[in-house]
């Protein structure tokens, strides 16, 4: 589903703060990237989504290249990106936030009443604040807007970046377990990136660490590895 090749990524024309990295999932798969801060986690996920000119290395998503375009190209292609942090549209309504999402795409209005039930489903407080400002909800509610988003572009791979940032343990759960419900009802591939989150939490099927740029495979079933087994890679 997503197949990176030798991809080197940086900002203007600084040194490669993605360096030489090559990973690939197959569909469904849910892979986590984990790694110190500044080992360039979200760079990679920025350049995957084409907000960074990659310098070299190719990016196929479901066997199309996509190396090169825009990051509106790619949600056509079937990427959406959720980034770290409140990355929601403070002054519109919940549910123009979700509109908006969708408004990239051409979908009729049966597909984006059927998209929109699915994210207000899965989050159903959500459901309750349709109309309320989307800067006025609490953080992890805004951070459930973003993944809500992210559904609205119903994607064939998404690109997280630390969803559980700011949000309490059960609301963690919560969200993950929103994820897993998604990843159940379709192939969804998913490309997260976490700090220190237990991986049992996560649900992850694989594991890659980034150190300094680099990217390299946990070699054994993500759930099998132990917080300790974690620091010691990171
Ligand atoms: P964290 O866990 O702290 O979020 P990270 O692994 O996501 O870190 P990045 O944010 O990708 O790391 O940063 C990797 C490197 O790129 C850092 O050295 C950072 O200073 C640099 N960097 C990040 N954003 C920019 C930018 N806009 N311009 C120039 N350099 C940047």
């Amino acid at each position: 589903m997503l197949e990176v090749r030798d991809l080197e990524a940086a900002y203007g024309r600084g040194n490669a703060v993605v360096r030489k990295v090559s990973l690939a999932l197959v569909p469904g798969e849910m892979a986590c990237v984990m790694g110190h801060n500044g080992a360039g986690k979200t760079t990679l996920l920025r350049a995957l989504f084409g907000l960074l000119r990659d310098r070299s290395g190719s990016v196929l998503v479901g066997g199309t290249e996509v190396s090169g375009l825009s990051p509106l190209e790619r949600v056509r292609a079937g990427m959406a990106y959720s980034p770290s942090g409140r990355a929601v549209l403070p002054g519109l309504t919940v549910a123009e936030n979700l509109d908006t999402a969708a408004d990239v795409l051409s979908l009729s209005g049966q597909e984006r009443a059927r998209r929109r039930k699915l994210a207000l489903d899965l989050f159903p407080i959500l459901g309750d604040r349709q109309q309320q400002r989307a800067g006025s909800l609490s953080g992890g509610e805004q951070r459930m807007l973003s993944i809500g988003m992210v559904i609205m572009q119903q994607p064939r791979l998404m690109l997280l970046d630390e969803p559980s940032l700011g949000l309490s343990p059960l609301m963690v759960q919560n969200m993950y377990d929103a994820i897993a419900q998604l990843r159940g009802q379709s192939d969804v591939t998913v490309l997260v990136v976490e700090q220190t989150m237990e991986l049992s939490v996560i649900g992850a099927d694989s594991l890659y660490i980034m150190r300094m740029g680099a990217l390299g495979k946990y070699d054994r079933p993500a759930a099998t590895a132990s917080m300790q087994d974690l620091w010691q890679l990171l």
